[in-house]
């Protein structure tokens, strides 16, 4: 049975598998981030994390605490007096590794214990212990991380949550499924997982591995682009995974010889139009009427392209035929009218 922590109002362990990102803008500037985080909290982002490298950083936090509208990781290093500094700014949870804090761990502890604040292990490739660095890397990650979660333990401390990265796949989901053994929760991910399309590769593989072996308590999809992709990735995962429903899926087909019309353009407008839509339909749009229809059956509404008009329809029956040019627009009625009865269900 895992424990449970909370990060603000965010359980982490239950049920509930959470999504959240970090800020890549400059710590100092609070406008930025309070900029940032409002464009996480759109895209539904449930907690941030920002790096507290140094005093100046650790003195605006508590602005940034204040009026954040999603609770608040710190990210320190090596730092006791950081991470005091950050818990007397109000964060809701501390991502440090205990080992390699220099200054009065304990007074740390007793702070998190005393506010409820977790605090997150979290051991990448970098952060392995000398003393392991023989081992596979799946096991020195894992062995690097029972080090740090006696050192809270012996400081009676439990409300721990553990990462163990690697921008290998196969190591991440290794050390992860080794690691699940143990009651406290996880947040998964793989660490530097490269630009967008790669990076999603990576962690659509290793998280969504993860989460089909019931492993994985809160999502960090770690991407080097702007954080938004990164919730939205991870927000597709849990629900391409039936984890949530919360979003639409867009499906389209591969496209043939037979294709009528722009496929991947429609598609790709449909999914833009729609992303913040928290309704889960399914939408298709086909290139062709041959194959389209029964293809794509269980969609809520679809598209069949045709030489001219094409064919929309929704819950599998044609409901319209229009000038191709009207295409989009017609979708977008369907979409909305199907939104519409999922409020009313
Ligand atoms: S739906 Fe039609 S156009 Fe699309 S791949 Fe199938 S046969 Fe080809």
């Amino acid at each position: 049975m895992k424990n449970i922590v909370y990060c603000g109002g965010v359980p982490i362990g239950g049920d509930y598998i959470s999504v959240q990102s970090m800020l890549n803008v400059s710590p100092y500037d609070v406008d930025a981030s309070l900029l940032q985080i409002d464009s996480l909290k759109k895209a539904k982002c449930d907690i941030v994390r920002l790096a507290v490298p140094d005093v100046k950083a650790a003195t605006v936090l508590k602005d940034i605490v204040r009026r954040s509208a999603l609770p608040i990781v710190a990210d320190i290093h090596f730092s006791a007096a950081l991470a005091v500094k950050s818990i007397e700014a109000g964060v809701a949870k501390i991502r440090l590794n205990p080992g390699n804090v220099k200054g009065d761990l304990k007074r740390v502890v007793d702070m998190a214990k005393e506010r409820k604040i977790p605090i997150r292990i979290g051991i990448n490739h970098g952060s392995i212990e000398k003393e392991f660095k023989n081992l596979p890397v799946s096991e020195a990650l894992v062995a690097s991380a029972i080090k740090q979660v006696d050192l809270l333990e012996k400081l009676s401390f439990s409300d721990i949550v553990i990462s163990v990265k690697s921008s290998s796949v196969a190591d991440t989901v290794e050390a992860y499924e080794k690691l699940s053994k143990l009651c406290y929760p996880l947040h998964i991910g793989v660490t530097e997982a490269g630009t967008k399309e790669n990076g999603i590769i990576k962690n659509s593989m290793a998280i969504g591995a993860l989460l089909l072996r019931g492993i994985g308590d809160t999502i960090r999809v770690s991407l080097s682009c702007d954080p938004v992709e990164e919730v939205l990735c991870a927000r597709k995962m849990l629900n391409f995974l039936g984890i949530r429903k919360d979003m639409i899926e867009v499906i389209s087909c591969p496209t043939c010889g037979r294709t009528k019309i722009d496929v991947a353009s429609i598609a790709e407008k449909v999914e833009k139009e729609f992303f913040n839509l928290s309704k889960p339909l399914k939408i298709a749009v086909m290139g062709c009427v041959v194959n389209g229809i029964g293809e794509s059956e269980g969609a809520d509404v679809g598209l069949a392209g045709g030489k001219e008009k094409s064919s929309v329809f929704m819950d599998g029956k044609i409901v319209e035929t229009v000038e191709n040019d009207k295409i989009f627009d017609t979708l977008k009625k369907y979409i909305l009218i199907k939104a519409e009865e999922k409020i009313n269900e």
